[in-house]
């Protein structure tokens, strides 16, 4: 509450995983291809060879377009286009035996796109493969190619779809809390950079920073245990009164934040007031009554997450200050 505990970092320009294997895959493309254009052109092949390195070229472009906006979804889509374009281009320009590109083009979809956008791009491709292929191979080995690329289809989009729900199943337990099952310090911090990112199109966004009164008294009188179940049943509270919107975090022992989204500052200090009443009106221990005291305040126009929820806490200090059971509110 003192305030020199807080230390929320602010939003980093840390490129995440999806960013990475874009970089990496638009990467690892210019080499592979551009000695092909080079050979191509060497050999007055002048379609192929200004195929390859208009492809070279706009993987330069999407690698400079992600590595200065970030903007990793929009690339990813454009990059499995010309991907998936340009090996039917080159089986279509150079024959049949180009069609050994189309195993690693498609697995390389699933790595840059979800799971069903993924398998829905390949499926138009192998649908433009077979149509390329037709009169061209044996009956036989067309039915071959078709049944082994959607094989490889089948098992990556399985594969991806489990590591997926297993990536969601780990950032979810990264970011809970153990004991309370409200987002931990992890979670919250990532939520305030993400509330400033988005100010503008959210409107209002307020935070409520909540403490227990006097709790270390809790585990005095009635044991570790009992203000445990203390802390659970309060999160409990919270998130029956809360809208669905709303998010929960735990702050540290018995501190909590709430971030309502689209909530005025007079809107958060009614809820704050509400959250107050509740907690006092109710029993979460037999003979302990308990009461929090809330900060509240409203993320102002281009303020960092810090000295957002630095004035809520400062708003606290004061609720503490006035003999606890209180809310202030950050005017
Ligand atoms: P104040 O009204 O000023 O907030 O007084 P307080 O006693 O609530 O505050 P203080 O910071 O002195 O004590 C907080 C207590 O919270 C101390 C610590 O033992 C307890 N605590 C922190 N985390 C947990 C937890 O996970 N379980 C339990 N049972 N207690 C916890
Ligand atoms: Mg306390
Ligand atoms: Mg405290």
């Amino acid at each position: 509450m003192s305030g020199s505990r807080l230390q929320v970092p602010e939003a980093s320009g840390a490129r995440n995983k999806e960013e990475v294997i874009l970089l990496m895959l638009c990467a690892l493309s210019i080499p592979s291809i551009l000695p092909f254009g080079i050979f191509r052109l060497y050999q007055h092949n002048w379609l192929l060879g200004a195929i390859d390195l208009t492809l070279v070229l706009g993987m330069s472009c999407v690698m400079a377009f992600v590595w200065y906006s970030h903007r990793v979804r929009f690339a990813s889509v454009v990059v499995s286009l010309f991907y998936s374009t340009g090996m039917l281009l080159m089986i279509h320009l150079k024959g049949i035996s180009m069609t050994y590109w189309a195993y690693p083009t498609m697995i390389a979809t699933f790595f840059l796109l979800r799971p069903l956008i993924a398998l829905a791009i390949n499926t138009v491709s192998l649908f433009g493969l077979m149509a390329l292929l037709y009169g061209q191979v044996s009956t036989l080995d067309q039915f071959t190619i078709t049944v082994s690329i959607v094989l490889i289809n089948l098992f990556s989009y399985i594969f991806s779809k489990r590591t997926a729900i297993q990536h969601g199943e780990l950032n979810r337990l990264a970011e809970q809390d153990f004991l309370t099952g409200a987002g931990n310090r992890r979670a919250l911090e990532r939520s305030l950079a993400s509330c400033a990112e988005t100010q503008q199109s959210h409107g209002d966004t307020s935070l409520l920073l909540l403490d227990l009164d006097h709790f270390k008294q809790v585990n005095d009188h009635f044991g570790h245990a009992a203000g445990d179940l203390v802390l659970v049943r309060l999160c409990e509270l919270i998130r029956e009164r809360v809208r669905n919107s709303d998010q929960l975090f735990r702050y540290g022992g018995e501190e909590f934040v709430v971030i309502a989204w689209g909530a005025s500052l007079q809107a958060a200090g009614d809820l704050a007031e509400d959250l107050r009443k509740l907690v006092a009106a109710t029993v979460m221990l037999e003979d302990c009554p308990l009461t929090i005291s809330i900060g509240v305040a409203t993320l102002r126009e281009q303020e960092s997450p810090a000295s957002w929820l630095k004035r809520a806490d400062r708003m606290l200090y004061l609720a503490k200050q006035s003999g606890r059971n209180a809310v202030r509110i950050a005017e």
